[in-house]
């Protein structure tokens, strides 16, 4: 096939707190001007050094042509001795600023001891990362719709919902429900061409994505799909809701578990994890 996962790395040119926590971090690289693509959505995982550790040239393993969905490549990564191999986190390219080759990548910082959230708080220019991805290859259509537009998900997926918004057809409304931990999270998301409304729900308000959206009652109507991502056992909640109670069609619910609660992203996926993961490609035909 030829295709192979494009195995990068990025520089970090700036860092700006855009909430409390919430750390944007820009990046700049060689190989970025040939990956970045306008679509929404660029999923890609970013290889971060062990702490007080850099990321040394010659790291990361190389790319090999033949090795289209980077399975080899990923055993030659785990071939790396515990102590120096890299975490390697998921991200979501936020914009890329093609005139001036820089990335934006928004971190949440959710303090829960994760190597991802604490090297974001840390960031400094300079430093460098490695990146797996983005490839069109695991680009996963939008679901669509001539009806409403339901955006859901929390601060992992905010970055996402942004790009979703940003690239929908004039011809869609967008309702957007967002969990975050409180009101200083908060922030400015772009409006769909067919229009944006947004509901915050706050944590520290006991509010929570399920049960809001579960309570939402009329403001649901005329939602014809639905792009649902954040921590994986809400999501499934909301997927069943969806599917279940407001009977949108399967293929028209979209849905991505991007954390799991007391797990990190090295811990194996569980039975329910693997049971959902056979669904959603069941889903996607
Ligand atoms: C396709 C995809 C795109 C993503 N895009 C983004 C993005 O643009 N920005 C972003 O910040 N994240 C994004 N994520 C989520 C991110 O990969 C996870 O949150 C990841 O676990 C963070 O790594 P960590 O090293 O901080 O924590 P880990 O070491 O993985 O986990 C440590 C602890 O932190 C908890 N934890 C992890 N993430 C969160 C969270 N978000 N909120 C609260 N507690 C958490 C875990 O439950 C665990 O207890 C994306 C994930 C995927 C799969």
């Amino acid at each position: 096939m030829g295709h192979a996962m494009p195995v990068s790395h990025v520089r970090v040119t700036g860092t700006e707190r855009i909430t409390p926590r919430t750390a944007r971090v820009t990046f700049t690289g060689d190989a970025l001007p040939r990956l970045m693509e306008d679509r929404p959505d660029q999923q890609m995982k970013l290889c971060l050094p062990r702490e007080g550790r850099s990321l040394e040239e010659g790291l990361l393993p190389e790319q090999d042509a033949e090795d289209a969905y980077g399975m080899r490549w990923y055993e030659a990564f785990l071939a790396i001795p515990e102590p120096v191999r890299p975490w390697m986190r998921g991200f979501t390219v936020r914009s890329y600023d093609r005139a001036h080759n820089v990335m934006a990548v928004d971190f949440v910082l959710h303090g829960d001891g994760g190597p991802a959230s604490r090297w974001g708080a840390a960031a400094r220019p300079g430093d460098v990362l490695g990146m797996v991805g983005p490839s069109s290859l695991y680009a996963r259509p939008l679901p669509t719709t001539s009806a409403g537009m339901l955006l859901a998900g929390d601060e992992a997926a905010l970055p996402a919902i942004a790009t979703v918004l940003e690239a929908l057809p004039a011809g869609t409304r967008a309702l957007v429900y967002a969990e975050v931990a409180d009101a200083a999270e908060e922030r400015e998301l772009p409006t769909a061409a067919g229009g944006t409304e947004v509901r915050w729900v706050h944590r520290d308000r006991g509010g929570s994505l399920v049960a809001a959206v579960r309570e939402a009652g009329a403001d649901l109507d005329g939602v014809g799909a639905a792009w649902v991502a954040g921590e994986a056992s809400a999501v499934r909640a909301l997927r069943r809701h969806l599917v279940g109670e407001r009977q949108l069609p399967r293929s028209a619910v979209e849905f991505s578990g991007y954390w799991r609660r007391a797990l990190t992203q090295d811990d194996a996926p569980t039975e329910e994890d693997l049971a959902w993961a056979a669904e959603r490609a069941a889903d996607s035909g």
